[in-house]
């Protein structure tokens, strides 16, 4: 149990929060509430019984951050109200978008110098209010805000730690790129241009524990080079040089991954020449997008035939036999014959055991 005195008291009248959650696991000493009912912050004991709204549902133990005063007025400037309600906008379309399960899914946002909002844990990325979100140091440690951090957020720190130009990460389980995640597959590259433009090659890693130092050391050599990042039987992790961008990032690769899987029903294959690719890379390097491609000639863009990187030799045209009302007839007639040519057999048989 900790202890919630009058000093935390201070600290949390000083964020300009209006209300102030607890439960069993805080102990609320008697000068510490009369400090926030004085300062007019509504005091509410959570039983873990409470209800119904998405928000109250999973509300967590109280924290307040051990930041300075420089902390808290960042925290509460008006930027950072900006970024915070950016980040419920965005948790919103993400929702429903169906790209988070549960409580899945993180954003972040860098704020300043070793500093970065991000959302909490156990709550519904559709669901977040401005005031849910937190602000950490690159450690994860919380410095401001009364919901606890996401436990995820230090796979974030690894992005913002090696890449400086990353000013937000998305990460989500959206559907599309959860089914290459549990193949562990990595999506084949030259069949849209939007994807090579916008987000490059998609990496992927190997699986590790969500949350742990582990799964922040499988992304960490692999974010400089590529902003869409699939984690291995997880999720996907993409970053930005803004909190929409990230979740471009995120929103093209699942429309990418979306293709592919139904374009495999359909016979046939193509992808972007040689030429189109060396224009695309061109293009892209012009808006000044990172790629891990920059400088390979045409020839070696397109060494890689996409679909039979995806399907094999037989390029996905004719994994299965389709069905095909013809061939189901044929079978019918086919097996029709053999039933007459059976019958036929017995029926001799028969008629000349008859004969004898
Ligand atoms: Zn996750």
């Amino acid at each position: 149990m900790k202890l919630f005195a009058q000093k935390e008291a201070v600290a949390f009248v000083k964020t300009g929060l209006k209300e102030f959650r607890y439960d069993r696991e805080i102990r609320l000493t008697p000068g510490a509430k009369d400090i926030l009912t004085e300062a007019g912050i509504k005091v509410v004991f959570a039983t873990g019984a409470t209800p119904p709204s998405p928000t109250a549902a999973s509300a967590p133990a109280s924290t307040v951050g051990a930041g300075t005063s420089a902390d808290l007025k960042l925290f509460n400037s008006a930027e950072s109200a900006l970024l915070k309600q950016q980040i419920c906008d965005i948790g919103r379309r993400i929702w429903m978008r169906e790209y988070c399960d549960g409580n899945g899914g993180n954003i972040s946002v860098r704020v300043g110098p070793d500093r970065f909002i991000v959302t909490p844990t156990g709550v519904s990325k559709g669901f977040m209010t401005p005031d849910m979100l937190c602000m950490v140091d690159g450690k994860g440690n919380q410095l401001a805000g009364t919901w606890k951090r996401s436990s995820e957020f230090t796979t974030h720190a690894a992005i913002y730690e090696t890449v400086p130009e990353a000013v937000s990460v998305c990460h989500a389980h959206p559907c599309h790129v959860g089914a290459f995640a549990v193949k562990g597959m990595q999506p084949p590259p030259r069949l849209i241009p939007e994807l090579e433009v916008f987000v490059g090659t998609v990496a992927v890693a190997e699986y590790k524990t969500p949350g742990t130092p582990e799964i922040a050391a499988s992304i960490r050599p692999l974010a400089p080079q590529h902003q869409s990042i699939i984690m291995g039987n997880h999720g996907l992790i993409c970053w930005g040089k803004s909190i929409e961008d990230a979740y471009f990032k995120m929103e093209i690769t699942d429309a990418y991954c979306r293709t592919v899987i139904l374009a495999q029903a359909i016979p046939g294959t193509s992808a972007i020449p040689c030429e189109g690719m060396g224009d695309l890379l061109a293009l892209k390097k012009k808006m000044g997008l990172p790629d891990d491609r920059y400088g390979l000639k045409p020839a070696e863009l397109c060494e890689v035939d996409p679909w039979q990187e995806m399907c094999g030799s037989h390029g996905c045209s004719s994994p299965v036999t389709p069905w095909n009302p013809m061939t189901v007839d044929a079978k019918k007639d086919a097996s029709n014959a053999d039933l007459e040519a059976l019958v036929q057999k017995l029926t001799d048989e028969i008629v000349a055991k008859v004969k004898v």
